[in-house]
């Protein structure tokens, strides 16, 4: 097949853009006599003029090659071997040999009907490794050879015209490896693209399938898109989709009890993400216990409202947190760590005794309490006053240390 080339001056990427780390891996690999892209989202952040988080490069040198060619390379990797080549500061480049779309594993005797790919491990031709990426947008590469952009799939196109497209039928992609749904939400949320209509029918339809895949790995995509600056976008998008229902079930319920009287922008669950949105773009950094807590701060809220007065406040929490966070395996100190800030944010909010008030401000969770504190007056526009409260140092408790320190040191002499 083949590929649409644009040629260096038909487009504005440029080495200047490019670390000095994944010049050298493109530079070597090609000195030594093999092909050599840079790939995946590295190129497209390049034609966006984004920032690149990490660089993948592709190449014909298969991974023992890699080996020969780079001291500094590690193999990674169980289903298929990816070359880590490391630099002195810290950069990692990923170096993966072009590959086959993979196969569906029929030995599974479980699920025969499953189109879930359980092996991709076959090398094979650029093309191959165009074709069996997720979407246009994705599977362009910059060929070092001569500066030019290859383009397999339509990819510049749908990039210029902001569309998230799924490669070849996004039914039959979206069962072979349901994480590319997920993928698709985060990278519309990120770029602010549409996803195209076949392709997002095709997400709805086969949105059940999410639960296929490892939870790791809907873990870690729920955690990008909720630690990105698009998180509310990002939501609102799994919203629609249906797919909150699949991945926080319990979320979702509450959504829809509060769905008709509200609209999207005045929703508890949206209000929250709005002000992680605002604090992400001015740079605030936020734990994933802290943008966990701000997910789910409007049910919690309502559960404390509604529990019987001498019931098990930290019991009725704990089973809600995991009826959330345990379907996907969030770790256990995260899901800890989430349960003792709200806690703290209902003692925060109730006017407390001294003595209680020091315990919190001493517990090694109160820089992220108040965290979750400013994010709910921020977004409620209320208990300003508990906020001014906790934020002002402890005045009194000072002054009492001062008066005693000069009673002592009279009697010394
Ligand atoms: P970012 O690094 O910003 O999250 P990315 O597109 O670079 O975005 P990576 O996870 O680094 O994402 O993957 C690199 C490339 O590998 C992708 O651009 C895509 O071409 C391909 N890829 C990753 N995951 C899949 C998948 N599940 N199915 C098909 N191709 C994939
Ligand atoms: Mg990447």
């Amino acid at each position: 097949m083949q590929p649409y080339i644009i040629k260096r001056d038909q487009h504005a990427v440029s080495r200047t853009q490019m670390s000095q780390e994944v010049l050298k891996v493109l530079y070597r690999l090609h000195r030594t006599g093999h092909l050599a892209y840079l790939c995946g989202g590295g190129v497209r952040d390049l034609l966006l003029g984004r920032d690149i988080d990490d660089y993948d490069v592709a190449t014909d040198a298969e991974p023992k090659r890699l080996k020969e060619v780079f001291g500094n390379c590690r193999l990674v990797g169980r289903r298929f071997r990816i070359a880590h080549i490391m630099f002195k500061g810290g950069q990692t480049i990923e170096v993966s040999t072009f590959r086959k779309q993979g196969e569906e594993d029929s030995s599974e005797e479980d699920d025969s009907n499953s189109l879930l790919i359980r092996r991709d491990n076959t090398f094979g031709s650029p093309a191959d490794d165009a074709f069996r990426r997720d979407f246009t947008i994705n599977a362009l590469y910059y060929n070092v050879a001569d500066f030019s952009i290859i383009d397999y799939v339509g990819g510049r196109a749908d990039l210029q015209s902001r569309l998230i497209r799924s490669i070849g039928d996004p039914d039959i992609r979206f069962q072979e490896d349901p994480i590319r749904i997920l993928r698709g939400i985060r990278l519309a949320a990120t770029l602010g693209f549409k996803v195209e209509e076949t392709t997002w029918e095709a997400m709805k339809r086969q949105r059940h399938h999410i639960l296929e895949c490892a939870v790791s790995r809907i873990r870690e995509e729920i955690m990008k898109i909720l630690r990105r600056e698009s998180s509310h976008d990002g939501f609102h998008l799994l919203v629609r989709a249906g797919i909150l229902e699949v991945v926080f079930p319990k979320l979702e319920e509450f959504r829809l009890a509060h769905a008709e009287s509200e609209t999207r922008a005045d929703h508890p669950i949206f209000q929250h993400l709005a002000v992680l949105e605002d604090l992400r773009v001015k740079g605030v950094e936020l734990s994933d216990p802290v943008l966990l807590a701000t997910l789910t701060a409007s049910p919690v809220k309502e559960l404390f409202e509604t529990l019987p007065p001498d019931h098990d406040v930290g019991k009725s929490l704990h089973e809600y947190l995991e009826a959330n966070f345990k379907p996907l395996a969030f770790p256990r100190i995260v899901r800890s760590k989430v349960h003792l800030l709200h806690l703290a944010l209902r003692h925060m909010l109730a006017e407390q005794r001294r003595k209680r008030r020091r315990s919190l401000r001493r517990s090694p969770i109160f820089a992220d309490a108040l965290k979750l504190l400013e994010i709910h007056c921020l977004a409620t526009d209320q208990h300003w006053s508990a906020l001014r409260r906790w934020q002002s140092p402890p005045v009194q408790r000072q002054k009492r240390r001062t008066r005693t320190r000069v009673s002592r040191s009279k009697r010394i002499p």
